[in-house]
């Protein structure tokens, strides 16, 4: 993240002369300055000389497309830019770009204000010339209005460039797929050639047997070192304590991430799915190992979902030092009550302990699938507060992201029998409704949870990606869901090879 930077492009034209010219500069840069200042943005934003002609729009379009670092760009047309110049540049452009609709004043200075200073701060209608030339153009970017030094502005640039950074990781995330599908599961699968195409990521598949061979390399003191660590980071169930009966099973469960560990670093993974039906000589599902590999940034997805695993991947770099977890998740069981209904959201064993409320108690139960030995998990609870869930599908034609807003709460009992982690939710803006709005949209049981990131970044990362995206927040109706999906379908069948 440290090496990664978003390039800010200023346009505009030679008409004004060099005084006008050298003030432009002078001021973008002051809002460079201003921008690498604020606390809403994660990387450095990089100043670009201003671009007064097709050709340095061209190049500087060029040079950022094909530059490693540049992540994405933002334009502002501080005077009058003519938009045809750019439609050569934003033909090439492969990197997101976000309009930054500001002005370098604030406020009209009343007493002084003469036409100089009319012709120097014109993006008021500068940047509406140059954003119809992207709408002209049909592209894709985000738009953010309003004065450059308030909060607001750098915290929308902020996310924006955040998204960024998790485009970026789509676009060069290798996902390791140890074992297929589950057995006869629609949704887990999809077209990984497709994705390939339209996001970046490359989906591969391996053995659980090349697991197996980086345990076998793990030493004793490596084993021993690791469960230390367990031992530090967790409250250890009798059983899998010193002397406890099931000891040897948290010595195996040590063994198998220290090996999936040095699988994933020697292929250059950050995303991984795993099956039950799979296993081969692993004794245990992963639970722990894959818990820990999930809170030190590694994309997962059960039962073979490279999509979910991709996904939560990305949303975990955008996430990236912000506050609250991000984990996968799936819909499990319901609460219903005659005044409200929740949804408890758990999985066999893969939660992320980012989401933890508290220090995870690190325990052993028997599976009841897959006829393997019982394995070790992490058992908490998730703080009540906001969150998203969120989904991405493939629909035979195109891929669709959908999001649902939750509203996490306490659970209303115990749990003392339930052994795995779990987070109960009141989705919005009704179980009803956002059940009948999730099934409708095609969403699966597998989503990524998150606590840090909001349904603005989702859709940011949809513009970013050209695929649909379909929100289940307070405002919905089905009505007007049914009518928009009906809609998307045929946009999207339209403007297939466009986006
Ligand atoms: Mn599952």
């Amino acid at each position: 993240m440290a090496e990664k930077e978003i390039w800010f492009v200023t346009g505009s034209q030679h008409l004004y002369g060099p005084e006008t010219l050298n003030q432009v500069a002078e001021n973008s840069q002051e809002v460079v300055k201003g921008l690498n200042a604020s606390k809403h943005i994660p990387i450095k934003i990089v100043y670009k000389p201003t671009v007064k002609t097709p050709q340095e729009i061209t190049d500087v379009c060029l040079e950022a497309s094909s530059n490693k670092n540049c992540i994405g760009i933002i334009t502002w047309m501080h005077t009058f830019s003519p938009a045809k110049m750019w439609i050569k540049g934003l033909s090439v452009l492969n990197k997101p770009l976000c309009h930054l609709h500001t002005q370098f004043n604030a406020q009209v200075p009343w007493e002084s204000i003469d036409m100089d200073f009319m012709n120097l701060n014109q993006s008021a209608h500068g940047d509406r010339e140059f954003g119809h030339m992207m709408t002209r153009m049909r592209k894709n970017r985000k738009i953010v209005v309003g004065h450059w030094q308030t909060d607001r502005v750098q915290q929308k640039l902020g996310n924006w460039t955040r998204v960024a950074l998790g485009w970026d990781e789509f676009q060069n995330l290798k996902v390791a797929r140890l074992g297929d599908n589950m057995r006869e599961v629609a949704v887990t699968d999809g077209d990984k050639v497709e994705a390939q195409f339209r996001f970046g990521f490359s989906v591969n598949g391996y053995d659980s047997s090349d697991v197996v061979a980086h345990m076998e390399k793990s030493s004793q003191e490596d084993i021993d070192a690791l469960v230390q660590v367990y031992e530090d980071s967790y409250e250890l169930s009798d059983k899998l304590k010193v002397g406890g009966e099931q000891r040897q099973s948290l010595v195996d469960a040590a063994k198998i991430e220290l090996g999936l560990r040095s699988f994933l670093e020697e292929g250059n993974f950050t995303a991984f799915t795993d099956t039950f039906e799979n296993l081969g000589e692993l004794k245990q599902l992963p639970g722990i190992a894959t818990q820990r590999l999930m809170a030190d940034g590694y994309g997962f997805g059960a039962e073979g979902d490279w999509k979910t695993s991709a996904l939560l991947r990305a949303l975990k770099v955008m996430a990236s030092g912000m506050e609250g977890g991000t984990s996968f998740m799936e819909d499990y069981t319901y609460h219903f009550t005659p005044e409200k209904s929740y949804v408890m959201g758990s999985h066999m064993l893969e939660i992320c302990p980012t989401i933890s409320e508290g220090k995870p108690s690190c325990e052993v139960h028997p599976l009841g699938i897959g006829g393997k030995e019982d394995p070790v998990r992490l058992v908490f609870n998730a703080p009540a507060g906001p969150a998203i869930n969120v989904s991405l599908v493939d629909l035979g034609n195109r891929f669709r992201l959908i999001v649902n807003e939750v509203e996490a709460v306490k659970p209303m009992g115990e749990l003392p029998n339930l052994p795995v982690a779990r987070v109960l939710w009141d989705a919005k803006p009704n179980l009803e409704v956002a059940a009948t709005g999730w099934i409708l949209a095609g969403g699966a049981h597998h989503t990524v949870y998150t606590q840090a990131l909001t349904t603005e970044f989702m859709e940011d990362f949809a513009e970013m990606a050209g695929i649909e995206l379909v929100v289940i927040d307070k405002d919905t109706s089905i009505r007007n869901l049914k009518d928009q999906l009906n809609a998307n379908e045929t946009y999207f069948h339209l403007f297939k090879n466009n986006l």
